[in-house]
């Protein structure tokens, strides 16, 4: 399938993720069926498609959650190892977060976004709070950072998830249904956040339902069906004018 629009025309070598002819099987479910979905640097992603289309599996396998059993994926030029130190290396450049918050419950907040930085990146305890201090104020969750994950609403867990994930300096940042665990009131909130992340350059990868999300922040729609990349667009083209007829019954359903 060709990436549309001028941002997918040039910089072949140059793809922060590079997914080529990606198979995976659960025994005998294809959940990922020839699966090519190259995204440039600063580009967002969204990937839609019906629950069990495998968009979930898509995320885990950009940072090897779950192995793939044919083709390649490359973090920014660098094929992703099968295990071992430099797996460790390339995980740590792809942030992500998930439906459910995943904070660690007896940590504070701060010691929550401080810990990836020391333990893998090796930054200094000091180096590592004051860059923690910095991305929590800009999640608006700075107020929050001695309190433990329980004393905080989901939005603003959510909040401190991401800014956990950007504290290791990702290149990448992949969001699996960010704010479908989230009470409708806290939805704004962490979108908002996105959005930010998204205007500040950050190459992302978002499973969302968030029509208005992908309309503002989208660069490009991926459509998912069956372990499929059925079909892809620009926000725009995509939600006006789907042309496949698993996106245009999927769209009819939660539009
Ligand atoms: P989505 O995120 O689009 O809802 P998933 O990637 O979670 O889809 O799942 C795709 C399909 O793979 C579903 O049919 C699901 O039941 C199946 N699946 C997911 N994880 C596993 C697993 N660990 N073992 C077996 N089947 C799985
Ligand atoms: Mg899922």
């Amino acid at each position: 399938m060709t990436p549309c629009g001028p941002r997918f025309d040039h910089m072949a070598d140059e793809y922060m993720v590079a997914m080529d002819d990606v198979q995976k099987w659960f025994g005998d479910l294809h959940v990922l069926q020839d699966i090519n979905l190259h995204v440039t640097p600063g580009e967002v992603v969204v990937v839609i498609g019906p629950s069990g289309s495998g968009k979930s599996t898509l995320c885990r396998a950009i940072n090897r959650l779950e192995p793939i059993d044919e083709g390649t994926i490359a973090i920014d030029g660098d094929k992703l190892p099968e295990e071992g130190k430099q797996l460790a290396q390339l995980r740590a450049d792809v942030g992500m977060v998930f439906q459910s918050f995943n904070l660690f419950a007896h940590k504070t907040v701060l010691e929550n976004v401080t810990l990836g930085p020391i333990k893998v990146r090796k930054k200094s305890k000091s180096d590592a709070e004051k860059r923690a201090m910095e991305l929590l104020t800009r999640v608006g969750v700075e107020n929050q950072a001695n309190k433990y994950p329980a004393q905080l609403s989901g939005g603003q867990q959510q909040r401190v998830a991401i800014a956990r994930a950007l504290a290791m300096d990702p290149k990448v940042m992949l969001f699996d249904e960010p704010t479908s665990a989230l009470d409708p009131e806290m939805i704004k909130e962490v979108l908002d956040t996105m959005v930010a992340l998204a205007e500040g350059g950050m190459t992302m990868i978002v499973v969302t339902h968030e029509m208005g999300f992908a309309r503002t922040a989208a660069h490009r729609v991926v459509f998912m069906a069956d372990g499929q990349i059925v079909e892809e667009n620009t926000p725009q083209e995509f939600f006006d004018n789907p042309t496949s007829d698993r996106a245009k019954d999927f769209l009819a359903k939660i539009l």
